[in-house]
């Protein structure tokens, strides 16, 4: 197991908690600026509203929506995940809904990971009912060994092994998402939880 290396700008009781880095913050900005590129090609001339799903994704939208050159508009929405644990509940409630309907516009669901694939197939079928004129869905990563819901996801930052991963908005019982990098939660963690 690799120590984890100091960025500089993390203190070390946050570090404490991290077992191995997994992606750098050079690697998630250059990545995310692909994606950028990617997405204002492909909907340019079009209007686009990104739908980020809190609170996951919130720094990936932060920095992702300022490396797409369009006019984009956003909105958030929050739905139940696995509260304190690891594990899905397997039960998806909308806790926030959007603010503006999305009838006849391009929707693209911004999220932090699809892990079994449950919450986003969920929120596909709710969303999709409201008739947008298209739905894609830009997942910073994806954890394709753990599917269980087959999900179309049209952009997708990295595919990451079956580990449980903390930083750049994601949490573990809520902590962490402060981390500039994404690592994995160290095991004792876990265990204590
Ligand atoms: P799914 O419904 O695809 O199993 O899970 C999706 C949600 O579970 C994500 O939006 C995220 O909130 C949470 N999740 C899944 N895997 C991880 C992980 O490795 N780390 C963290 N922090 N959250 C995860």
């Amino acid at each position: 197991m690799s120590e984890p290396r100091s960025t500089g700008t993390v203190q070390p009781s946050l570090e404490a908690g991290v077992d191995e880095i997994l992606i750098e913050e050079d690697a998630l900005q250059r990545r995310i600026g692909e994606l950028g590129a990617q997405i204002t090609e492909d909907y340019r001339g079009r209007d686009l509203l990104l739908v980020c799903v809190l609170k996951g994704a919130v720094f990936f939208l932060s920095d992702l929506m300022r490396r797409i050159d369009l006019p984009v508009e956003v909105d958030f929405m929050a739905i139940s995940s696995y509260g304190a644990g690891v594990d899905s509940s397997g039960v998806v409630r909308i806790l926030k809904d959007l603010d503006v309907p999305i009838e006849d516009r391009n929707v693209l669901i911004v999220e932090d990971i699809v892990d079994s694939g449950l919450t986003l197939s969920y929120l596909l079928r709710a969303l999709e009912s409201r008739g947008p004129a298209s739905l894609e869905v830009c997942a910073l990563l994806t954890k394709p060994e753990r599917r269980e819901n087959e999900v179309e996801c049209r952009y997708i930052g990295f595919e990451i092994p079956n580990r449980f991963v903390i930083g750049y908005g994601l949490d573990f019982a809520e902590r962490y998402r402060n981390l500039p990098y994404i690592g994995v939660v160290r095991e004792e963690l876990i265990a204590e939880a």
